[in-house]
């Protein structure tokens, strides 16, 4: 895995960084807090350090505390190093936010079983996180993950001064197949529906299931009158499907309705409002016959 050594003195830096990379792992150097913090900024940065305390410009304890005073995503799972072994000092350095602490002089076998530790906890909180994240029927993002991400996004889109665009889908007549072929079979459904969409799409738009029979989609880089097409493009594809369930002789299709909305970058456009107008695109898609795509209006 990926790990930061933050460490001044190069003999101990080196003997750090044959370890570790000995033992598989994927290492980065640090030579004080200040150029740790620096590489941890970048999005794909380790996030197992293990790091010196005694330090010029920037010890190991402010480290920890700036890490932990960040809210970012992602766990960053900080082993200190430390020549001071009272405990007073190893309270302090968990004080600070460090998981744990090795004193030196320490024995490599130490280090790998406490690095083991890190990884764990580092697996077992991205395990938590996807679960969180994702709709157990489906595996699509769930709609929390999903606003979280669309956050991002309209960030990064102001930021450029890019469009982006909405999509609210929501399958036709859903309860029909419930009742005629069971919830299983719409299950079936869902799961199938969330395929074609998946393969609709470009590999940075984002999709989420956003409730029941209910899915979102975010389009980057895209306008309203684009989206409208992606969206056009979704629905024949929904509308050409047909699904087969094992004891059921004649295939089944569905239809989806569509409401598209952009974000407008000019004036002060919330995520909540493009939401609301693609919605109500959505709604009046269903109000003119259904299996439809409607563009809001700017
Ligand atoms: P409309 O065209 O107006 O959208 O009609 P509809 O029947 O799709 O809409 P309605 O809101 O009346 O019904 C939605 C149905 O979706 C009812 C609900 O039981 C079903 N549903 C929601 N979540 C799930 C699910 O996870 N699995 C299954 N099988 N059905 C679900
Ligand atoms: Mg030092
Ligand atoms: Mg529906
Ligand atoms: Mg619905």
């Amino acid at each position: 895995m990926k790990i930061l050594i933050v460490e001044d003195d190069p003999v101990s830096r080196r003997l750090l960084e044959s370890f570790l990379s000995g033992w598989g792992h994927d290492v980065q150097l640090a030579v004080n807090g200040r150029e740790a913090w620096a590489i941890l900024q970048n999005p794909d940065a380790p996030n197992l350090v293990v790091s010196d305390w005694m330090m010029p410009e920037m010890d190991g304890l402010e480290l920890c505390r700036r890490i932990r005073a960040t809210g970012k995503s992602g766990y960053t799972y900080f082993i200190i190093l430390t020549a001071k072994g009272k405990k007073e000092d190893i309270v302090k350095g968990l004080e600070a936010g460090a998981d744990d602490f090795l004193v030196k002089p320490f024995s490599h076998e130490e280090l790998k079983c406490r690095i083991r530790i890190g990884e764990r906890i580092l697996t077992l909180e991205g395990r938590i996180l996807e679960l969180a994240n994702t709709d157990a029927l489906t595996g699509m993002l769930n709609r929390r993950a999903f606003i979280n991400r669309m956050e991002a996004e309209l960030h990064r889109a102001m930021r450029r001064r890019e469009p982006f665009a909405l999509i609210m889908v929501d399958i036709d007549h859903f309860k029909k197949i419930n009742d005629a072929y069971g919830h299983q079979a719409g299950d079936l459904v869902l799961k199938n529906f969330t395929n074609v969409l998946a393969a609709s799409i470009r590999p940075y738009d984002l999709a989420a299931r956003y409730g029941g029979e209910e899915f979102i989609l975010c389009l980057p880089g895209t306008s309203g009158r684009q989206a409208e097409s992606v969206a056009e493009r979704i629905r024949s594809n929904i509308a050409a499907e047909t699904i087969e369930f094992t004891d059921q002789s004649e295939p089944v299709r569905i239809t989806a309705s569509f409401g598209v909305a952009a974000f407008s970058l000019g004036g002060d456009d919330t995520i909540d409002a493009v939401i609301n107008r693609a919605d109500g695109a959505l709604y009046r898609a269903k109000g003119g016959g259904r299996n439809r795509v409607c563009l809001a209006q700017e």
